[in-house]
């Protein structure tokens, strides 16, 4: 099956920090895909602006470096590569000064979808935002994307939405977290309204528990000053696990419009109840062949600051009161893998009798590395005597369903062409940002109030053992990755 083409008018995107790591490895590929795809039309224009001095050969060079680098297949492509190309310009600017906005004020047109992408530190993005509009750059049609980190905190957070407020309406800001453009996690919206099936069982009656699983292999190292002041409850927990916790537990909105979804989502973080101290488990990973320990990556030898997070968390509100959520990500553990599993309950009672084992529906939606959607059905285990029974998977790998021709876009690919098209149902909101801020808070200030150090946990593991306590005090197991 071949994924339909929504077309668009051509439009130009200008990425502020064109020559970043962000923009060769995702935005770039990305938007080259989107052309292979046939959506960015003739006159669209993509305009890399950044502090070096480069023509435009010299960028189109850096971009054909990138692609080859980071497109996979289709950078072998040239008659596309060299059209792609074609396209590309680039205009070298100071954001702090003035250098190059008059240059780059004189290449806009009227009338035409204008999205800048803030692909740059977010210390930046005020002299960014003063100097679009000193130079007029800024029309009606124009949008920005900006990205994670957004915010240190609540405090900053919120001083960065005044920034913004200050030179754009919020229909203007795109705040991207890239879980939200995954195919999977718009699947997961599909699967729950779009289906009488699972809705009704959707709550606390039927659901034991809920988990979280975002692992990833790779260490600090290359991001260490970053991260030492982040930890992966700034990094990972503060904006795509709880961006994954408010899909799956939001109820569902009037219409799949912007709003809308952002109004239930921002529900499910206001209902959020704090986390108790013993329900958190920090970890940091120790050295292995080969690999630093997390503290030789961030050099500080006395670091408290966690690679690792798991907790326990309750919604305070009817649907869910009740049912645990379980949310866990880490750095230099044994696998890359995202999860999120809906365990639902027992039946009420077994007719089958003791010997039929345990089982129960398990609906699973992987983000990472393959995308799919997985529903465990309980069946009569084939050819034996008696009525033993076992799980079997209802498999909606995205993959072998669409067929071998079917390109699934990558989270980028989607999330800017929705930028494009004007649709903020997948960004954040303002609101949003700074509730899922005032519940981690006090979490982070928690930690620093009790001088708490991070367990450390073996490199390539499963982290560190008390993350596997804390489901097992309830009777329960991590799916995925496990200990
Ligand atoms: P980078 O340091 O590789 O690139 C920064 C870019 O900004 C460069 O092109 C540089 O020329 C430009 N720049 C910086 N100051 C400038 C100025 N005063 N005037 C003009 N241009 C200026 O950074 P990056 O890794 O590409 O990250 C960019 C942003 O995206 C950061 O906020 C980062 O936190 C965020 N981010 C990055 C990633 C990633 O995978 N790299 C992932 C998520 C979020």
């Amino acid at each position: 099956m071949v994924a339909r083409i929504i077309p668009v008018d051509s439009f130009d995107l200008i990425v502020f920090g064109g020559t970043g790591d962000l923009a060769r490895r995702k935005i770039l590929p990305a938007l080259f895909k989107r052309f292979c795809g046939g959506q960015m039309p003739g006159e669209s224009r993509l305009i890399g602006v950044a502090r070096r001095e480069l023509d435009d050969l010299g960028y189109r060079d850096f971009v054909r470096s990138a692609l080859s680098e980071f497109a996979g297949e289709a950078a072998f492509d040239t008659v596309a590569v060299n059209a792609f190309c074609d396209m590309l310009h680039y205009v070298s600017v100071d954001a702090r000064g003035d250098r190059g906005w008059q240059a780059l004020g004189e290449m806009m047109i009227p009338d035409k979808v204008r999205a800048f992408y803030y692909s740059v530190g977010p210390s930046v993005f005020s002299d960014l935002s003063e100097r679009l509009h000193k130079y007029g750059l800024v029309d009606e049609q124009t949008r920005i994307v900006v990205e994670k980190p957004f915010g240190h905190d609540l405090d900053t957070a919120r001083a960065l939405n005044r920034e913004l407020a200050r030179h754009f309406d919020e229909t203007q800001i795109y705040r991207i977290d890239h879980y939200l453009g995954k195919e999977t996690v718009q699947n997961l919206m599909a699967v729950r309204f779009g289906n009488m099936l699972f809705e009704p069982l959707w709550n606390a009656q039927y659901i034991d528990h809920i988990q979280i699983t975002v692992a990833e292999t790779v260490g600090v190292s290359g991001r260490g000053e970053y991260y030492e002041k982040a930890g992966a409850m700034r990094d990972m927990v503060q904006n795509h696990l709880m961006q994954l916790l408010c899909l799956i537990a939001m109820e569902p909105p009037s219409f799949f419009e912007p709003n809308a979804v952002r109004d239930e989502k921002l529900k499910v973080i206001r209902a959020l109840d704090s986390v108790q101290p013993h329900h958190l488990v920090r970890g940091q990973y120790t050295a292995a062949d080969g690999f630093n320990s997390y503290r030789e990556d961030v050099d500080n030898p006395r670091s408290k600051t966690e690679s690792f997070v798991a907790l326990k968390c309750h919604l305070n509100n009817w649907r869910w009161a009740g049912t645990p959520f379980y949310l866990r990500t880490g750095k230099r553990l044994n696998e890359q893998d995202s999860e999120i599993t809906v365990v639902f309950k027992d039946t009420p009672h077994s007719i089958f009798g003791p010997e039929a084992g345990r089982h129960r529906n398990e609906l699973t939606i992987q983000l990472q590395p393959d995308e799919g959607i997985t529903l465990g059905v309980t069946i009569k285990e084939p050819g034996q005597g008696g009525m033993r029974l076992m799980d079997v998977p209802l498999d909606m790998s995205f993959a072998e369903t669409l067929g071998p021709d079917a390109h699934t876009p990558d989270a980028y690919e989607r999330l800017i062409m929705d930028v494009i098209r004007g649709n903020q149902t997948l960004f954040m909101r303002n609101d949003e940002v700074e509730a899922a801020w005032a519940w981690t808070d006090p979490i982070i200030r928690g930690w620093e109030a009790r001088g708490d150090v991070p367990k450390p946990y073996d490199s390539f593991s499963a982290g560190p053992d008390d993350a596997a306590l804390l489901m097992r005090r309830d009777g329960r197991e991590w799916r995925g990755i496990t200990h």
